[in-house]
Formats: C-alpha cells, structure tokens, sequence
C-alpha cells in the first residue's frame, strides 16, 4: 500500500503493545497506543472516532486487546467473555457512526476478524475452538448476505485487502483474495 500508494493515510491504533512488533511502521502513517483498559476501557474507541473523522484514513486497523485479556482470566465461551463481545460490539457501531460522520461510509470496507480463538483459559493449540476465527466483511460493492463456502486461512485477509485497492500482491505472498464476497 505504501509503495504504491506513497501519500496514503495508514494508521494502527492497538491496546496490545506487541502489536507494534507486529506492524510495518515504517509504512505507517500514524500508530497509537491506547492506555490501559482496565483504566480507561473505551480510550481505543475513541482515538479510532478521532482518526478516522481527523484523517478519513486510507486503511486503518483497530486492534483491540479487551477480548483476549477476559478469555484469559474468566475463560472463553463464558458469560464475561459474552459480555466483552457485547462491549466491543457497540465500540464498532461507534466507529460505523465515525466513519458516516466522516462523509465516507459510501466509499469504506469494514473487516472483522481475529488472530485465535480460545479453549477453556488459554489458546495456541489445534482444537477447532482455539483456530477456527470470525471474518465479516461488508461496505462498498460487498454482497449483503451470504457464507463462505471455501476454506479462508488469516493471511488472506491482507490479499482481500491489496485486492480492493487494486495492488499488486508481492510475489512472496501466498494469500489469496476473497473474490467472492464482492458484487462485481
Ligand atoms: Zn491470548
């Protein structure tokens, strides 16, 4: 995206600080750290509300830890872990309404997806509950319903991505796009 887009406006805002390890920040234009969310849980929120009205971003990913940090401590597929997904459910619609209020919710692509999964306390092992993730995917020129009838691995996310803004995927790469999910 950098190279060939050079004057793109890219951030990353995360709670996870290994997240910047994560990251080509050399292709960033901005990336911000959220204070702690034991303190402050709803900081992410509101600094993604701030970029994407301030910049009206390129490609911006939001990462939040909050999730992880609760499968952790109260245990995946509990009622704390529900009430997160609950929490982080109206973070998005704050961030939907940031991206409307930024007059470009007619020309955006929203993802959702994870890295794991998790079983009991923990995750890192092959059971389907700790690998199997979300990927939702909607906004301009996305079908409005449907199923993944195909295998999608993680690194096919960022092919989905090279492929909306129409660059030309490194040869390295063995993502795939996920043609199916576009109108045309
Ligand atoms: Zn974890």
């Amino acid at each position: 995206m950098r190279e060939q887009y050079p004057n793109a406006e890219i951030g990353v805002l995360h709670e996870w600080e290994g997240i910047k390890y994560l990251v080509d920040t050399l292709a960033l234009s901005h990336r911000g750290q959220a204070p702690s969310y034991d303190d402050y849980p709803e900081a992410l929120c509101e600094m993604a509300e701030t970029y994407i009205k301030d910049k009206k971003p390129a490609l911006v990913a939001v990462c939040f830890d909050q999730l992880d940090h609760v499968g952790h401590k109260s245990g995946h597929d509990t009622q704390e872990y529900y009430n997160c997904l609950h929490t982080l459910d109206g973070y998005i619609g704050r961030i939907i309404q940031a991206i409307k209020d930024a007059g470009i919710w007619d020309d955006t692509i929203i993802m959702l997806t994870a890295d794991h999964g998790g079983i009991n306390k923990g995750h890192g092992g092959i059971t389907l509950e700790e690998v199997e993730i979300p990927f939702i995917i909607a906004g301009k020129n996305i079908k409005q319903s449907g199923e993944f009838q195909e295998s999608m691995m993680q690194f096919d996310t960022a092919a989905t991505i090279a492929y909306v803004f129409r660059l030309e995927q490194p040869q390295v790469w063995t993502g795939r796009p996920m043609k199916q999910v576009f109108k045309k």
